[in-house]
């Protein structure tokens, strides 16, 4: 059948619909009746689950207004209630949904992308939508199979009620001399009042709020866009320096040195204070974390689980298996013991404050006795979307052909003796990702090397 979704009348990409999200070049996908639709779609999905109230957010993209009131409009089409808590970083949307108790929650975002992205995460019962459900979304567009109704519109200003929780929950007795980096995101105008009532000592870089991102990509994982905030923790002295991505859900850390602190690393420090006020817990972790974190969740009498690489994902296996910590070697971390379990970069770099603050310690030596493992960054390897998943199973069966032990939690993990190599197709780029880490710089060379020519076959 014909897909009405504009009046071009093209038919619906559906390689918009992600694993864990929708995103999209505007001008490609976005543009048009589609955000509309995905409205009415989303407000179907929300009433045929039983629930109404709907709150929506965005990050502070050029094109996200314009976005955003097409989704309202499409939802309230559908009967329900929907709550415009306007521009907000990811974490202030996800806050407004646990802490009121709506339904579900939007929130147009492309995270770290370039400035012609944009995108949807969506929650519907404090569920991050993924896989079947986005799917199941699609399939309602395509058919036109929406609920009628007429919703009521509300807005609310929810960042007071987020600052003050906050404010509730943290306390600092030395003067920390931090500096942060927000990338010119959406983040920026959240941040700085909290810190400044917080009495944190900082410098802040590219905290304005600038869709063009004129100063490096939101995305603090990507070293080059550290490299700023490197320098005024080396030339200042500081303790530590905070980057974040672009609608504030992912952390990048500078030690006082100068050097990147990794999610994984990070959550051996989160997992070592948590597993000593709770002995025997559970620590979600994606498959691209090093080995050493989870020697040391064992160490620390917790029990480490491996899982999908996806916030969606990770957020998922919390709940099932009641972890109160979880996070991503990319930077999402997320606390259930005394938060909501979601993914709030200025939540989990306030405890990381907390540490420094009731430890004394140097932020390097948070790390003191930590095995440190040799690894390879991310390597992306560009691969059509078509291809990318058949590469990987066809590269599983190679190495359970040659009786490598595997593991298939997400791509193919590799184990050797001396090291691992994980191979997964990119959820959100035309990619296959590689990672290699092993005991020494030796070994790392020879398992990359052949890692890289095997699957450079099937390319
Ligand atoms: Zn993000």
């Amino acid at each position: 059948m014909v897909i009405r979704y504009n009046k071009y009348k093209m038919k619906l990409n559906r390689k918009i619909f992600r694993e864990y999200d929708i995103r999209a070049v505007y001008e490609e996908d976005l543009k048009g009746d589609l955000p509309y639709y995905l409205g009415k779609g989303f407000g179907t999905f929300v009433k045929r689950s039983g629930r109404k109230n709907v709150c929506i957010g965005g990050d502070n993209r050029s094109t996200t207004p314009e976005i955003k009131d097409k989704l309202i409009k499409g939802i309230l089409k559908t009967g329900c209630e929907v709550t415009d808590t306007e521009i907000v970083p990811t974490p202030v949307l996800y806050f407004a949904l646990h802490n009121y108790g709506f339904d579900a929650g939007l929130m147009v975002t492309a995270s770290h992308n370039p400035p012609e992205f944009n995108g949807v995460k969506m929650v519907v019962g404090n569920k991050s939508l993924y896989g079947k459900d986005i799917q199941n979304l699609a399939d309602i567009i395509e058919k036109e199979d929406f609920e009628t109704g007429k919703g009521q519109y509300l807005k609310k200003n929810v960042t007071p009620d987020y600052l003050r929780f906050m404010l509730g929950q943290f306390k600092f007795k030395k003067k920390l001399k931090v500096a942060i980096d927000t990338g010119n995101g959406t983040l920026g105008p959240t941040i700085v009042p909290l810190f400044e009532k917080l009495g944190i000592d900082f410098i802040p870089l590219y905290t304005d709020s600038d869709p063009t991102f004129p100063n490096h990509l939101p995305d603090p994982v990507v070293p080059e866009n550290l490299k700023d905030l490197m320098k005024t923790v080396i030339d200042n002295k500081l303790d530590i320096g905070l980057g974040y991505d672009g609608d504030g859900d992912r952390l990048g850390v500078i030690d006082e040195k100068g050097s990147i602190m990794w999610g994984d690393m990070l959550l051996i420090i989160y997992a070592h204070e948590i597993l000593q006020k709770s002995p025997g817990a559970k620590v979600v972790f994606d498959v691209k974390c090093s080995r050493a974190l989870e020697e040391e969740i064992e160490k620390s009498g917790g029990i480490p689980i491996m899982w999908k690489t996806g916030h969606s994902l990770i957020e998922d296996k919390m709940h099932q298996e009641n972890a109160p910590l979880g996070g991503e070697l990319s930077g999402h971390l997320y606390f259930a013991d005394n938060y909501y379990g979601f993914d709030d970069a200025v939540y989990a770099s306030l405890r990381l404050l907390q540490i420094l603050d009731s430890t004394g310690k140097k932020t390097s030596s948070l790390l003191e006795g930590v095995k440190r493992y040799h690894s390879t960054p991310e390597i992306r390897i560009e691969v059509p979307d078509e291809k990318k998943f058949a590469i990987v199973e066809d590269l599983k069966n190679l190495f359970t052909g040659k009786n490598n032990r595997i593991s298939d939690i997400d791509g193919v993990k590799v184990f050797f003796p001396d090291g691992w190599a994980l191979v997964r197709a990119s959820n959100t780029q035309p990619a296959l990702v590689v990672r290699v880490e092993a005991e020494d710089s030796d070994s790392l060379k020879k398992i990359r090397e052949m890692f890289l020519a095997t699957i450079d076959r099937f390319l």
